[in-house]
């Protein structure tokens, strides 16, 4: 059986590329009835912002991603936090100590920073030199027992140079080129994230890996840290980068990239999820093919990892507004979706024209919304100024119109029988020959009288839209 995880670092909140991460390795669980674990990656103190797991987990859950081990599920693989592993790390790297593949450095920060100093005066790649690589059994002794506080490094080596990526295809990257002997443990007793990276996936059983391309470059150190322990690694697939559709670098500084800011939004999860699998490949979808909206089951079904392109995915924000449509037209094709679609509406209304005596009936809003998916994607445009005359009653005080015509209008409406578009514009266009006015310049004065508007929609789509009652009620408010 399968088994994947998704291991973020609690330092801020869940961004796109995290759950396109989590996505992907959980419909490739559900594709081949895997299991999709989620490990909170929390061993660097100092970056853990308050509160970020629960928001994390609150976003998965809100796109629909349920992980079936994890921290707050339960799971024969835990604790899924790695904070609460401490004991399994030291007891780890004892082992690696023990069989020489690591060492104590007692190493000065201070020394350190000298040698990051030198390298960059003299425009070399900084890195550790391995000093402690090679301190003699009495010198680490006498340090010890002198309680010198130390680190423990590994002892890099060019033996597993490259490895077959899933996504990618043959990488080959020599770890000891750009770095020296990286530190497993921190001298506060923490290890660091490679070594406990390494640690869990081996002690959770996974048996595959996919994550962001940027850990790339530490897949040959990670591969080398489970040679040192004689394990068998998982296999690795690195997902593209996320970019801009202009093909610059996301930013997280840019507003976009946060979940929770989708969501405050009115972006709809399966809507966010289309967008992401569109946007990187996986499935049978060619890209630019047009757009095929798919559940999480349907995705599912259809993944393929070996589908997945390396090149970057290019995010095309028109695709997430088209998804969104789709979705909504999904939604409105479900009762209990569109009950609550309703209410949603309805509050957003309330907010907004707190005061104004409204028009939101559940009848009047269905009608409006099934209108709207062919001109909103959002239904907090619905609540825009070019929609309020749905809602509200324009302010129409110093419209001249011509009363004996208008009246004659009324009585015409009210003898209508079906209140649909065509018959209201065959009505209309009738009207107009009969009582000698432009017809032009009748619907000119009925869309202002309706909507206060110069433009929108039809005014015979107006009408049907507010109604009879309503579309009566607004002509007689501006004669009488
Ligand atoms: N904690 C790492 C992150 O935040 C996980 C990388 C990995 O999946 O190995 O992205």
């Amino acid at each position: 059986v399968p088994r994947v995880r998704f291991a973020p670092s609690p330092t801020g909140y869940l961004h796109l590329g995290g759950l396109r991460t989590a996505l992907y390795n959980y419909l490739y669980a559900k594709s081949r009835g895997g299991v999709f674990i989620l490990r909170i990656e929390d061993t660097d103190q100092t970056r853990k912002v308050e509160g970020s797991v629960d928001a994390l987990i609150d976003d998965l859950k809100w796109a629909g991603i349920e992980c079936n081990e994890g921290p707050s599920t339960n799971g024969n693989y835990g604790p899924y936090v790695q904070s609460e592993r401490l004991n399994i790390y030291q007891e780890h790297i004892q082992k690696l100590l023990n069989n020489g593949s690591a060492y104590k450095c007692f190493c000065t920060e201070r020394r350190l920073n000298i040698l990051r100093r030198d390298a960059i005066r003299s425009q070399r790649i900084p890195k550790y030199d391995n000093k402690c690589r090679s301190l003699s059994d009495k010198d680490i002794q006498e340090k010890s027992n002198a309680g010198t506080p130390y680190c423990i490094r590994f002892k890099l080596s060019s033996d597993c140079i490259s490895f077959e990526d899933m996504i990618f295809g043959g990488i080959a990257y020599d770890v000891t080129l750009n770095e020296g002997d990286p530190v497993l443990m921190k001298s506060d007793g923490f290890p660091t994230y490679h070594f406990a990276n390494v640690v869990d996936d081996y002690l959770m059983g996974i048996t595959h890996v996919l994550r962001g391309v940027e850990w790339q470059i530490s897949t040959t150190k990670h591969l080398l840290i489970y040679k040192a322990f004689g394990w068998t690694p998982p296999e690795f697939g690195h997902l593209p980068l996320i970019v801009n559709s202009d093909g610059t670098k996301l930013s997280k500084r840019q507003s976009d990239v946060k979940v929770e800011d989708y969501r405050a939004k009115g972006i709809y999860p399966l809507a966010l999820v289309n967008y992401i699998t569109l946007s990187g490949g996986g499935f049978d979808h060619v890209i630019g093919e047009g757009i095929r909206f798919k559940t999480l089951e349907e995705l599912a079904e259809e993944f393929q990892i070996n589908k997945i392109s390396s090149h970057p995915s290019r995010l095309n924000p028109d695709l997430l507004e088209e998804c969104n449509r789709l979705e909504l037209k999904r939604r409105l094709k479900d009762d209990q979706l569109t009950k609550s679609l309703i209410a949603n509406l309805q509050n957003l209304i309330k907010t907004k024209y707190t005061g104004e005596n409204l028009n939101i009936s559940e009848e009047h809003i269905k009608g409006v919304l099934l209108w709207a998916t062919a001109r909103i994607t959002r239904i907090e445009e619905l609540v825009t100024p070019k929609f309020a005359f749905l809602w509200i009653l324009p302010s129409n005080k110093k419209l001249d119109v011509n009363k004996n015509l208008f009246e004659k209008l009324i009585n015409n409406l009210e003898d209508l029988d079906t209140f649909e578009q065509d018959s209201i514009k065959d009505n209309l266009k009738h009207f107009s020959t009969q009582n000698d006015v432009q017809f032009p310049a009748l619907m000119k004065m009925l869309r202002s009288v309706l909507s206060g508007l110069n433009e929108g929609p039809s005014v015979a789509e107006m009408m049907q839209l507010l109604g009879k009652c309503q579309t009566l009620e607004r002509i007689k408010a501006v004669i009488r």
